[in-house]
């Protein structure tokens, strides 16, 4: 596969990627169309020698299987991580109100936006609603307008003189998005107009008699694109870390693979991974005890495994280079960055990097090397929680990329297949070094 069409694929999982949900179904289906077999937590699984395999917990976490053609109980496992979540705004439970002939969206704020680039966008609403049918049973159901249908429009600048100086988002009373003209009754007509209309135009033939709740967020409806008068970059809202839930999925799926490989793209990084579907909680614990049963097993295989964590790296900005490390400045476009932190905030050490770099340099992938500003607070990936949890050496490294965080990132056009490339080497070489102690 070339750069051009893996940027293309990249794009519409993006543009099909509205929700951590989304991203999950979106690479179960690709996992299904590849032969892959779903397995699920609450049967038994009777995994054979050469398949895949993809088990989802909470619609918002996916771990890919691919075993090896043949393995003894103990042998080394290769994995990656990476997250499906991006900061975003999130509807309350009472999801609207009225105010000055309007009806408004009521909105939380998850993870840290940078918030004001969440104005004077055309917003859609995407995500996951519980509803119950005529029996009684509970039904899942994923929406996405598709289209824009709310917006934050900002204050003219004419009401507010000082807003060029200094401009502070007040979270409860800045951040309700515009709906649509106000009507009575209007909780009942969101949730039975709006919602249930979105449904039954999505899901026909779901037997849909109530809305219990859901989990919908706001989201920028303009599509991913690659701009600069050479087309050097991308632009595209969560970039952080759609980019290597896609980069892992699509290595898995790659008919050459040694060892055990597995790849985890985990919900909830961005609030701090601790939820039963986070990489806080035991779901890539439990699918490994349950491939690999006997302990003394499964401790000698994470003992000679590795753990490649993919999230976005910082790239220098160029109106802001002394925020980076004078001696450390990622490039766009310089390749993947290795993340190093003294404080294990990366779970880079020296034995990993070296993995990683003796991957990269078998491909002729450039590596690049990031360590934060001493003056400035280091921020962290599941990287070391993997290697908490599991005891198993682990790598930190991402494509860089500028306004992390923002409505609408940027990251170079060559990185993401240049992270590819190394990851699909990750899963294909034919043996991996193992270190003496
Ligand atoms: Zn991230």
């Amino acid at each position: 596969m070339h750069l051009e069409q893996f940027n293309q694929d990249f794009f519409s999982f993006l543009s099909s990627s509205p929700t951590p949900f989304h991203a999950v179904k979106y690479i179960s289906d690709l996992f299904q169309k590849n032969g892959f077999k779903q397995l699920f937590e609450n049967r038994t699984w009777d995994t054979r020698a050469g398949e895949g395999y993809y088990c989802v917990r909470d619609n918002g976490t996916i771990i890919g299987i691919k075993l090896a053609k043949k393995s003894a109980a103990n042998a080394a496992w290769r994995m990656t991580g990476a997250h499906t979540d991006s900061p975003a705004l999130q509807l309350k439970p009472i999801p609207v109100r009225d105010s000055n002939s309007t009806t408004q969206l009521c909105v939380e704020v998850y993870g840290g936006p940078l918030l004001a680039t969440w104005f004077d966008r055309d917003l859609g609403i995407a995500g996951r609603v519980m509803c119950s049918d005529e029996k009684g049973t509970i039904l899942t159901c994923l929406i996405d307008f598709k289209r824009p249908v709310a917006i934050i429009p900002s204050l003219a600048i004419h009401l507010d003189r000082d807003a060029n100086k200094e401009h502070t988002v007040k979270r409860q009373k800045h951040l309700y998005p515009l709906l649509c003209h106000s009507t009575n009754g209007q909780e009942k007509t969101f949730f039975n107009d709006v919602l249930l209309q979105q449904i039954k135009l999505e899901h026909p033939d779901l037997p849909v008699k109530n809305i219990l709740g859901f989990d919908l967020f706001c989201y920028d409806t303009q599509p991913p694109t690659v701009t600069g008068v050479h087309n050097d970059f991308i632009t595209a809202g969560r970039l952080d870390n759609l980019v290597s839930c896609f980069v892992s999925a699509k290595s898995l799926l790659q008919n050459q693979i040694n060892d055990n490989c597995l790849m985890l793209c985990s919900n909830h990084e961005e609030i701090g991974s601790s939820s039963m579907a986070g990489a806080r909680g035991n779901f890539l614990s439990t699918v490994l005890s349950r491939l690999i049963p006997e302990a003394s097993d499964r401790n000698m295989a994470l003992h000679d495994s590795y753990f490649l964590s993919l999230d976005n790296a910082h790239g220098v900005h160029p109106n802001f280079p002394e925020k980076h490390d004078p001696q450390h400045l990622p490039l766009l476009n310089h390749g993947p960055v290795i993340k190093y932190n003294s404080n294990q905030r990366y779970a880079t050490t020296s034995k990993s990097a070296a993995l990683y770099k003796m991957l990269a340099s078998e491909v002729d992938v450039p590596v690049q090397e990031f360590v934060m500003n001493n003056d400035l607070t280091c921020g962290s990936t599941i990287g070391p929680i993997a290697a908490t949890n599991l005891g198993i050496q682990t790598v930190d490294i991402g494509i860089p990329s500028l306004a992390m965080h923002s409505i609408r990132e940027t990251s170079g056009v060559k990185d993401p297949y240049m992270l590819y490339q190394t990851i699909s080497h990750f899963y294909s070489r034919s043996v991996l070094p193992q270190t003496e102690e």
